[in-house]
């Protein structure tokens, strides 16, 4: 998929789509916040960082308990 308002390929899911006549349109997290698609978040970031650790072995090793009950 790519953003339909400057052509950079976007991930399997992009930021906002519209449904248009020619179909579903996809837009890049940037260019759907300049047209207003989705609200800025500017403190997102920071809340992100301090909640979420990069420790991928803590996640995979949480993951099988919770599903082993
Ligand atoms: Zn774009």
């Amino acid at each position: 998929m790519k953003c339909v308002k400057c052509g950079r390929p976007l991930g399997p899911k992009p930021a906002a789509t519209v449904q248009t006549a020619q179909g579903l349109s996809a837009w890049g997290p940037v260019c759907a916040r300049r047209a207003g698609l989705i609200e800025a978040k500017p403190r997102q970031r920071a809340i992100q960082l301090r909640t979420t650790s990069h420790r991928p072995e803590e996640t995979e090793d949480q993951l099988p308990l919770e599903f082993a009950a």
